[in-house]
């Protein structure tokens, strides 16, 4: 029998009136055939509240006793839904997180999902009741309650979805969907009808305010088709499935996202040798420091800079690992920016086409914003920008790709039925661990996964050496190198150092030289070309609220004497290119670092 997960959120559930439209929104499927079950978030601001009770107690409440206050939350909305819908004449039954066993890690706050044992939850939807599940809560092994962290239910609900099998998990809330930007910044952002998961994680400005990132995450790992909508509405709102049903026809750019609260470090004169920048990312993870850009370009006359972004909350912290780092490595100074924006640019499209970078360097170019800092993964092109220009900037290139007339595909919408993917389904005694069958399972469900380590050696580096740090430069190359019928991949351009700075991107082998002759006639310096390299790249689930990838890519690189020329990242990979010489081994060493199988 078919299975649905619904998942109602805090306005969602706010005061009786909108629990039993909820409750009415859950029996109409049931009416229909299915089984049902139903996750909740606390009403309204509760959880808000209870953080206020718990401070008003002591400024430093123990976090095993903040879980169990912040789980009574959902107990109360899980309890007042199954009376609701028991009064419209449908059984229900409803279950705290301890009652259907799901089992966490013990990092109370933060806890991650282990497992979850379906039996009480299959024999009650067996026997035609609707289930209804607390979200955000759970156990640890030794029966503590914790919880999945701030806005933990979607991560519930897409986790109950996964080890029930469920044809998909429904999240309603008070925004109808996912929309191409923030509305707020710009009011002609539109609602998208359907986004894949990685463009969802690699918008994740964009789609944390609207879902909690670590339950995309898990939604890609299982494959759970998410249907994202209004629940005071019948409209449908965003579907957020697997590449091959989000794929689209004639569009190359899905969504814009702006990352407001960055700031920027850089590493100046850090010498070019193995080992380098593990040990400067080693010293900023040692301090549990989350960094999100990375970019390093190539080395001039044995020394190069590191850039990277962290949250502006966590500057000052920041600066001072840094300095010590940077004394360490023998670098020349650090220098740093508070009011810097992340604007990118994600869209599937992006893989087979070429001059989306150039749009947006050119759209930003027109309105005379410079460009700091370049990063590229795929699907995505951030920029570093100015933070008081940032949403003139966003606004920009929202325009540049249409992103206002969304409906320019040419392909039909996604529907549950016409999907093309079949979704692995998990039996849960797979998720549980306690079969052998399909494959083994992952140590714990909500894990980090390293899903890949690639490695391409298809590919030459062009580098333009001290092209000015204006506003229109990269736009020009970039028009340049499209023109020329040429696919460009990596894109790395650091900050400048006295007005000057570099600008390096990869393209096809065969390619490089034209494209070096290309950019020649941009460039007042020099061009150099190195026909071929080796890009890196380690991919996974889980790196966006996952410390620590980086810093494990870079030291097995640095262990191996491996040069790391190139650094670029995104949010859910990150790319290095190294000399052609060392991929094999580079390739090799980055599988044994992730325990990853030979192809
Ligand atoms: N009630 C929790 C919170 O406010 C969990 C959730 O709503 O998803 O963060
Ligand atoms: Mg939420």
């Amino acid at each position: 029998m078919s299975l649905l997960v619904q998942k109602f959120g805090g306005t969602s559930v706010a005061d009786a009136e909108k629990i039993l439209a909820a409750a009415r929104r859950a029996i109409q499927a049931h009416q229909r055939g299915q089984q049902v079950l139903v996750v909740v978030s606390a009403r309204g601001h509760t959880t808000d509240e209870l953080v206020e009770m718990a401070k008003e107690i002591t400024a430093y409440p123990p976090a095993r006793e903040m879980d169990m206050l912040l789980s009574t939350g959902e107990q109360i909305s899980v309890a007042l839904m199954a009376m609701a819908i028991q009064a419209l004449g449908v059984p229900a039954i409803s279950f705290t997180g301890a009652q259907i066993g799901l089992v966490t890690d013990s990092f109370h706050t933060k806890a991650r999902i282990r497992n979850i044992s379906t039996d009480r939850m299959v024999q009650a939807l067996g026997e035609g009741k609707i289930v209804i599940v607390a979200g955000f809560q759970g156990i640890d092994e030794n029966y503590n309650i914790t919880t999945l962290g701030r806005g933990g239910s979607d991560t519930t609900a897409v986790a109950l979805a996964a080890v029930l099998g469920a044809d998909a998990c429904e999240i309603y809330t008070d925004v109808d969907g996912v929309y191409t930007t923030d509305p707020r910044v710009v009011p002609e952002a539109r609602k998208i009808d359907r986004i894949s998961y990685d463009e969802m994680l690699e918008l994740a400005s964009l789609g944390a305010g609207v879902m909690h990132s670590r339950s995309i995450e898990f939604a890609k790992k299982y494959d759970v088709p998410i249907h994202v909508r209004s629940s005071f509405s019948d409209a449908p709102g965003t579907w957020i499935v697997a590449e091959a049903d989000a794929k689209r026809l004639g569009v190359t750019v899905t969504g814009a996202a702006l990352a407001k609260d960055e700031a920027r470090i850089t590493i100046l004169g850090a010498p070019d040798r193995p080992g380098i920048v593990h040990s400067l990312f080693h010293t900023i993870a040692a301090n549990n420091i989350v960094v999100d850009m990375i970019v390093q370009n190539v080395a001039t006359e044995g020394t190069t800079e590191v850039s990277f972004t962290v949250a502006t909350g966590d500057l000052a912290e920041t600066i001072l690992a840094a300095e010590a780092a940077a004394k360490a490595i023998g670098a020349q100074a650090v220098t740093h920016k508070a009011e810097v924006a992340k604007v990118s640019v994600v869209g599937l499209g992006m893989r087979t086409h070429t001059g989306v970078a150039t749009m947006m360097f050119e759209a930003l170019a027109l309105e005379g914003i410079n460009i700091e800092m370049i990063t590229t993964s795929e699907i995505k092109i951030s920029v570093l920008v100015d933070r008081p220009i940032a949403a003139e900037a966003l606004r920009a290139v929202h325009r540049a790709f249409g992103l206002e007339g969304w409906e320019n595909s040419v392909e039909a919408p996604f529907t549950l039925e016409k999907s093309r993917v079949r979704t692995k389904r998990l039996t849960a005694d797979a998720v549980n661990g306690s079969s052998a069958t399909p494959s083994t399972p992952p140590p714990g469900m909500e894990e980090l996964v390293i899903s890949g380590v690639e490695l391409d050696e298809s590919q030459g580096r062009v580098t333009l050496f001290d092209v000015p740090d204006q506003p229109g430069y990269a736009g020009r190359v970039f028009r340049k190198i499209a023109e020329a019928g040429i696919f460009v991949d990596m894109i790395v351009q650091n900050i400048s150092t006295s007005g000057k700075t570099h600008l390096s991107f990869t393209v096809p082998s065969g390619s490089a030289e034209r494209a070096a002759e290309v950019a020649k006639g941009e460039g007042p310096g020099k061009v150099s070309l190195e026909p071929k390299i080796a890009k890196l790249s380690v991919l996974g689930v889980g790196m966006r609220t996952h410390t620590g990838v980086a810093t494990r890519m870079f030291g097995a690189l640095a262990a191996k004497g491996i040069n790391i020329a190139l650094i670029n990242t995104s949010e859910v990979r990150i790319n290095v290119a190294t000399d052609s010489s060392r991929g094999r081994e580079a390739l090799q060493c980055l599988r044994e670092t992730f325990a990853l199988p030979e192809e």
